[in-house]
């Protein structure tokens, strides 16, 4: 996505999200302070007004973040990879207790050439979405992050052993707004986190894809090319 239309996403999002808050308030207020006049049909509607709300910010919140996936954004540097990985377990940590999921980090992470607080922002997603998506029924639900050769590229993987993703969606997830019609049963989703990833990704000169059918769960391998001595990047062989 070029930058011109990520900053109109940006103004767009950015001018919804006053308004909304300002909904959010006086919905609230409402139900604070005259919950005991309201008969209960009102309260009924009121609530289902809180969650169109809650929705609405929801997608609002992830189209400000996908405005901060510009390719062009140049703050790139070495990392290793499994920092932000550390990081985002830790953030996540009470969801993963939650729903008893292991989490098994394997040896050999790369560093990686690119710009942290986007690869932050793709780790969060994929694994936020393997641990939103591992079943409600799964009697052993088990994330590995790793890496491995592939074409004697080294490729981050993050595995999961959920719900999958039927192979006829399998390009489409990518897509804005896109949802698997089992994972609008699992969990309420914007279907704009995916899309923010491969726009990540692809803006790095990188390059993402899946592996996965129904119930068998989900593997999401990424690429990102090295940096050359000269300071230019690999190319990603497409
Ligand atoms: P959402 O906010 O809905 O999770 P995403 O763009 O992150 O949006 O994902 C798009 C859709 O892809 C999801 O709604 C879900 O149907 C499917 N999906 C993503 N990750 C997984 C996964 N690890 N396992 C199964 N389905 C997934």
């Amino acid at each position: 996505m070029h930058n011109k239309e990520l900053s109109f996403i940006y103004t767009i999002a950015h001018e919804l999200k006053a308004p909304i808050i300002t909904i959010e308030g006086f919905l609230n207020a409402l139900l604070k302070d005259f919950s005991h006049e309201l008969p209960g049909d009102a309260k009924e509607y009121l609530s289902y007004m809180d969650s169109a709300v809650r929705r609405l910010k929801a997608v609002i919140n992830d189209l400000l973040n996908l405005s901060k996936s510009s390719p062009d954004d140049n703050k790139r540097e070495k990392f290793p990879i499994k920092d932000i990985i550390n990081d985002v377990i830790i953030r996540m940590r009470p969801i993963i207790k939650q729903k008893g999921i292991k989490i098994n980090i394997h040896q050999g992470l790369p560093l990686v050439y690119g710009n942290k607080k986007q690869i932050e922002l793709v780790m969060e997603n994929l694994i936020s979405n393997a641990i939103k998506y591992i079943g409600r029924n799964n009697p052993d639900p088990k994330v590995d992050i790793g890496a491995r050769e592939i074409d004697d590229k080294k490729v981050i993987f993050i595995k999961d052993n959920g719900i999958g993703i039927d192979k006829k969606y399998q390009d489409k997830v990518f897509d804005i707004f896109e949802r698997t019609p089992a994972g609008k049963k699992e969990s309420e989703g914007t279907g704009i986190g995916l899309f923010i990833v491969k726009n990540i990704i692809e803006g790095h000169g990188g390059k993402i894809w899946v592996e996965s059918c129904k119930r068998g769960g989900s593997t999401f391998y990424i690429y990102l090319p090295e940096r050359e001595e000269d300071g230019s990047i690999k190319d990603s062989d497409s």
